[in-house]
């Protein structure tokens, strides 16, 4: 959708522009948001709403939106599921702009990039296990606590002192301290994968992303994402970060529950749903093209609920 023809008149147009003004839209002619699961199983609500939620910013913005399958995690992956998520993604209507990036055909310039951070002495090899860092609370403590040993090391990066803050357009200011925080943080696995940390900001700034639209779960991951970006000399995308879906119990959706996982079959549903999630208002378009067109239309990000910190932080304790 080019952003000359997104515009029914030119009331729409200026309407546009205001918000523009206004900081609800990012001016940008160039917009290239993402969505980028991992098939770890089937599209579920949870993961639909990030899809969604990146589609119609990106839109919205008369711009581009792409696909990649973050599939480093060989042992959560279940064969098929990339497939079977792409090809939900189509009956919803949703489809990427350019070629999909799958991250298991992307291990060399991951491994360049940490030699990178090695050699500029930003990453360190570390042989700690979980249970040698149980007594810093899982935080790593800057001084390995293990001593070399024959075993493959995970590499980590050292975060140093200081606050890494940043502006998201849902949740607002985000400030963390990434040594009390979060500790010096695996970049490479002792399993030999690279780790969800580096793998996605080689690839946002290898794809040319300039914003990132995804689940709140993830917004305590993106100051250690800000580091490896400034660390890099990559260009810092802007970030938006949506409310996520809980079961009855509070828990985020988990692709492993097939109870929540959204029919291929029958999208409407879902996507009035997911639409409702995110604040806006109901559509009752009849065909799945033609609900999101209108969405796109009245797309208002400021609808979008803010986040409750309890739930990013859930995310705290996890690598
Ligand atoms: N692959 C991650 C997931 O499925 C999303 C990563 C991201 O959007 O940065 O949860």
């Amino acid at each position: 959708m080019g952003a000359a023809s997104r515009f029914q008149n030119l009331h729409e147009r200026h309407r546009h522009f205001d918000r523009c003004r206004r900081g609800t839209f990012p001016v940008t002619d160039t917009y290239r948001g993402r969505f980028a699961p991992s098939p770890t199983g089937r599209l579920h609500f949870g993961s639909l709403v990030a899809a969604l939620g990146s589609w119609l910013f990106a839109r919205a913005a008369g711009g581009q939106w792409l696909v990649r399958i973050e599939d480093l995690d060989r042992e959560r992956e279940v064969p098929g599921a990339a497939r079977d998520i792409l090809a939900t993604l189509a009956a919803f209507g949703m489809t990427s702009d350019e070629a999909v990036l799958v991250q298991s055909e992307r291990t060399a310039l991951y491994a360049e990039t940490l030699r990178r951070l090695g050699t500029d002495g930003h990453a360190y090899r570390c042989w700690c296990s979980r249970a040698d860092l149980e007594r810093y609370g899982g935080i790593h403590p800057a001084q390995c606590v293990a001593a070399p040993s024959s075993r493959t090391p995970a590499w980590r990066l050292r975060v140093g002192a200081g606050v890494v803050a940043f502006d998201d357009a849902v949740c607002g200011r985000f400030e963390q301290d990434l040594a009390v925080e979060v500790g010096d943080f695996v970049i490479w696995r002792a399993d030999g994968a690279c780790a969800y940390q580096l793998a996605v900001v080689v690839d946002d700034a290898a794809q040319g992303i300039t914003d990132i639209v995804r689940g709140a779960d993830l917004l305590d991951s993106t100051p250690r994402q800000l580091l490896l970006q400034r660390l890099l000399g990559l260009p810092q995308p802007r970030y938006a970060h949506l409310p996520l879906a809980l079961d009855a119990l509070g828990r985020k959706l988990s692709k492993h529950d097939a109870a929540h996982s959204v029919d291929a079959a029958d999208p409407l549903p879902a996507l009035r749903a997911a639409l409702a999630f995110l604040g806006q208002p109901p559509r009752d378009e009849s065909k799945p093209e033609r609900l999101l067109l209108e969405a796109v239309r009245a797309f208002d990000p400021t609808r979008i609920a803010r986040s409750e910190p309890p739930i990013a932080a859930a995310r705290n304790a996890s690598p």
